[in-house]
């Protein structure tokens, strides 16, 4: 019988001979000591890289999931690592806290947007391993460790952002918030403005972020900042319906960009501005039903609107197919040795592509100006680099290796794409039992 798997996106596949829900951490290690390898642990699957796949087995945490406890003055949370970010959020305002911060959706488990550096969007807001208080992991010989930042900073610091590669997260502590209100506000302006006042805009909100809709020469602003007033609905959300008017503007249009741009001008002006509070959980996620492939540099602040000026010229000169809007954010300093944020207040920039069609000539047309501006990728998006590229970026890079060769010293998390990422030797690596 075959076990198929396949991340969100649908671009990357595996066939791995067992697929496995351990129901507790001691299933968990009998699995990581005796399944085939590699074993790569999967949250809810949505990395655009290969980091889940692999030939051996594929563990999944669903049924590791829910509150284990909390406290209440000091809005900790302890969670198991499978707990998806919607039921999560639920959890939490059911015990008054808040996320201080949230990316663009609540489908991927709290163990997988810890295990990439997901992130939302301000430049005092850290990206989800920032919250961490302590952690338990099952390491690579199956035996259950823990670790808290009181005493052991720099081990949480090491596996904070760890790829599923430093064992397997089953709990975790987050430090949290007391709930809160945001006020959201929405408008559209010109990217020339945009571009021009960026630091300014970026930084005068708890959290700011924008979309540049291609070849329209508008971005979309979006802010939001805490709020004590009374909560107003929020409007109903027409991503998707925009998407579906930059998609037959782009198939009918695309080798017609001043009457493809008049229109898309047209279709901007009537999206109303927005301006409403509500509780935290109700503000910053969205539904994505259209399907892309995604990449997403994490540069010093300070380029980012060179970096996304020139992106934007790449992409109206020679990817006529491009419709999805570009994603602008703004990302805190951290000291997680493998975080994309380690040490430097960062502007992320992410472009997307239909998962109709082949990515690949986007991305790597786009990647060399990312990187040209010392940009990190996103561990869960479409990049190329490798283990010696990658070792330039993250100045603690050796000492994360040594740590990692601590927690799985049979390798049993390595698989090819991860012995590329990591330089490991390809001989050492455990395809057995
Ligand atoms: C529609 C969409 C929207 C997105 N929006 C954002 C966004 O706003 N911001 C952002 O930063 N990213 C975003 N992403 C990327 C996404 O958040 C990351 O790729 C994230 O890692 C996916 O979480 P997941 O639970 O699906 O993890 P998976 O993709 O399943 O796994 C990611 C990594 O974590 C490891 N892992 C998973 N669980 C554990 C565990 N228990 N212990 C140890 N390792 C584990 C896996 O082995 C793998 O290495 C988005 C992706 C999609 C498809």
């Amino acid at each position: 019988m075959s076990n198929s798997w396949s991340n969100w996106s649908g671009f990357v596949t595996a066939e791995p001979r067992l697929l496995a829900s351990p129901a507790d951490a001691g299933e968990l290690g009998d699995l990581i000591r005796t399944a085939p390898g590699p074993v790569r642990v999967v949250g809810a699957g949505h990395s655009f890289t290969p980091l889940v796949k692999s030939q051996g087995t594929i563990l999944s945490l669903e049924k590791l999931e829910g509150l284990v406890a909390h406290d209440a003055k000091k809005h900790q949370a302890r969670v198991r690592a499978g707990t998806r970010l919607g039921p999560l959020m639920h959890m939490l305002q059911g015990i008054g806290q808040g996320l201080p911060n949230m990316g663009d959706i609540d489908r991927q488990a709290i163990g997988g947007a810890l295990g990439t550096a997901t992130h939302g969007s301000g430049p005092t807001l850290g990206a989800y391993h920032t919250q961490l208080e302590t952690v338990q992991i099952v390491d690579g010989l199956g035996k259950v460790r823990d670790f808290k930042r009181e005493g052991d900073q720099e081990t949480i610091h090491a596996i904070g952002v760890a790829l599923g590669a430093f064992g397997v997260l089953s709990e975790v502590t987050l430090n949290n918030i007391a709930t809160y209100r945001l006020r959201r506000r929405k408008w559209v302006l010109p990217i020339a403005d945009m571009l021009r006042d960026f630091e300014t805009m970026m930084s005068e909100h708890r959290s700011a972020e924008f979309y540049y809709i291609p070849f329209s020469g508008y971005a979309q602003f979006i802010a939001s900042d805490f709020s004590t007033e009374a909560t107003t609905p929020r409007p109903t959300d027409d991503d998707e319906g925009s998407l579906r008017t930059l998609r037959r503007l782009r198939t009918g249009l695309a080798w017609l960009p001043s009457l493809r741009r008049r229109l898309i001008l047209g279709a901007v002006a009537k999206v109303p501005a927005e301006d409403y509070v509500q509780d935290w959980l109700n503000v910053y996620v969205s539904d994505r039903q259209t399907r892309f492939n995604e990449m997403e540099y994490h540069l010093p602040f300070e380029e980012g609107p060179k970096a996304l000026a020139e992106i934007i010229e790449l992409t109206e000169k020679h990817f006529p197919e491009v419709y999805f809007p570009m994603e602008v954010r703004s990302v805190a300093s951290d000291e997680f040795w493998l975080s994309p944020f380690h040490k430097r207040l960062t502007c992320s920039i992410a472009i997307h592509h239909d998962a109709a069609n082949d990515p690949l000539p986007f991305m790597r047309a786009a990647e060399p100006i990312f990187r040209g501006y010392g940009g990190r990728p996103h561990w869960g998006k479409m990049h190329s680099l490798k283990a010696a590229d990658l070792k330039k970026l993250y100045p603690r890079w050796d000492d994360a290796m040594a740590v990692r060769r601590d927690i799985d010293p049979q390798n049993r998390f390595v698989s090819p794409y991860m012995a590329d990422l990591f330089g490991i030797e390809p001989s050492s690596f455990g395809i057995q039992p």
